[in-house]
């Protein structure tokens, strides 16, 4: 006996009426009113197979909730692979009105030789308990330490030969030179994301130098650089704002990329959100999503989906992945420094971390969605797996993603997709 996937999601708000469903990532579009069972006797053979082999349909004993479950909980405390990611200063050669972190560089003053020396006594601590090391740059600008970083990530490399060691980067672009990316494909980078505010008008005035002179150009250079040299084992991840902007307004941003390359480049739109040191009006929302992934697509980008198997972000993990700070605090998520509960330890001069279990255990509970009753009944769970966990630290309940931002892009080419 056959019955629907409990994840078969009908959308029938768009100009076409489609199923998805959220395990399978499988996508439809619905010919016949009404649901796959109602319609089940009309159907030949062959095409009840199709609906099976992409799980719309699923045997009747198959407890998908269970096995959604196993699969979460087993990643969530997962121990194979480690992702740290490197924060050795937060200053920055921009100086973005929206920025969360300008005001905090006195409170994370950096001592660069110190981070260093004592992350390497980190890693022979730690390193050696895993099969996979990510290691991560972020910031503030990480490419104002790239020296550093480099010289630390040959040193694990020479030191771990027998290991798989990968690196990643979040950059603004503008020291993204063919010497640093090769440099970045030399230490098997396995991705890196830009972001543009908009178009062109909208960059120039948000995303400028703290000089006050403009970087779109600059980053389009350094973009289009990149991408030749960049193999397919590279991600390459652009994010596009949205602050008040219009879809053929974003499409001048896409047509600046050189349309060779476009293939290896998968592109995030989010609206611009207000933080505390950043308050505006945005127009643009998560419901028209959907208009900007179209035009993407068609000019032939792939579009950014959830690049992390059965969890909601990088920070829904257990001690396999956290930020490492200027002051080597270690942290879950630091989209809000204020917020010490993110906050889950500290390396001490020895390499030796110091866990702060209580923010540690209390974070595990915040991320484990099946614990939550509304989460484990959720079509979306698949897909969403009980969202931002911050949020749901700071506020004891969910902030629920929307059909459009987490499932949809599915629908299209995507990073994800087989
Ligand atoms: S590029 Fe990033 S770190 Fe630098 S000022 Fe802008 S938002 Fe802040
Ligand atoms: S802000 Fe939320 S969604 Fe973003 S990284 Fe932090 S925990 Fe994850
Ligand atoms: S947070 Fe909301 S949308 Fe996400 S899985 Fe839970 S109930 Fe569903």
């Amino acid at each position: 006996m056959l019955k629907e996937s409990y994840y078969n999601i009908y959308d029938r708000n768009g100009s076409v009426d489609r199923l998805y469903n959220s395990i399978s990532k499988a996508s439809a579009e619905c010919i016949n009113e009404g649901t796959i069972l109602s319609n089940l006797d009309k159907m030949k053979s062959d095409e009840v197979d199709l609906l099976k082999e992409n799980g719309f349909l699923v045997d009747d004993d198959f407890r998908e909730q269970g096995m959604i479950r196993y699969l979460f909980l087993k990643n969530l405390y997962s121990d194979k692979i480690l992702n740290v990611v490197l924060v050795p200063g937060l200053e920055c050669n921009f100086d973005c009105p929206y920025c969360f972190e300008k005001n905090l560089k006195k409170r994370y003053k950096r001592n660069i030789e110190t981070y260093f020396s004592t992350l390497r006594k980190y890693a022979e601590q730690y390193f050696g308990e895993y099969e996979l090391i990510e290691i991560s740059l972020f910031g503030g600008e990480p490419l104002l330490f790239y020296e550093e970083c480099s010289a630390f990530l040959s040193w694990v490399e020479k030191k771990w030969k027998e290991k798989e060691i990968c690196t990643s980067i979040v950059t603004n672009g503008a020291l993204l030179t063919e010497k640093v990316a090769l440099d970045l494909i030399k230490h098997n980078c396995r991705s890196i994301q830009i972001t543009i505010d908009g178009d062109k008008e909208k960059h120039n005035q948000t995303r400028c130098f703290k000089n006050g002179s403009r970087s779109y150009d600059l980053l389009m250079e350094n973009i289009n650089c990149c991408l030749k040299l960049i193999p397919d084992s590279t991600r390459f991840n652009l994010r596009i704002n949205l602050n008040n902007i219009a879809v053929k307004r974003v499409k001048t941003t896409l047509d600046d990329i050189d349309i060779n390359f476009r293939n290896k480049v998968s592109v995030l739109f989010r609206p611009i959100y207000n933080t505390s040191c950043f308050k505006q009006i945005n127009e643009n929302n998560f419901a028209e999503l959907e208009s900007f992934y179209k035009i993407a697509n068609d000019m032939g980008f792939k579009i950014v989906q959830n690049s992390y198997l059965y969890q909601a972000c990088e920070s829904c993990s257990g001690t396999n992945f956290y930020y490492i700070m200027p002051d080597l605090s270690i942290w879950k998520c630091i989209n809000d420094l204020s917020y010490d509960k993110a906050c889950i330890g500290q390396i001490d001069n020895n390499g030796i971390i110091k866990f702060n279990l209580t923010n540690f255990l209390d974070w595990l509970d915040n991320a484990d969605c099946t614990a939550d009753v509304k989460c484990r009944k959720c079509k979306l769970m698949p897909d969403c797996y009980g969202g931002c966990t911050l949020y749901r630290s700071k506020n004891g309940k969910r902030s629920c993603k929307e059909f459009a931002m987490c499932s949809v892009p599915y629908m299209y080419e995507g990073d994800q997709n087989p």
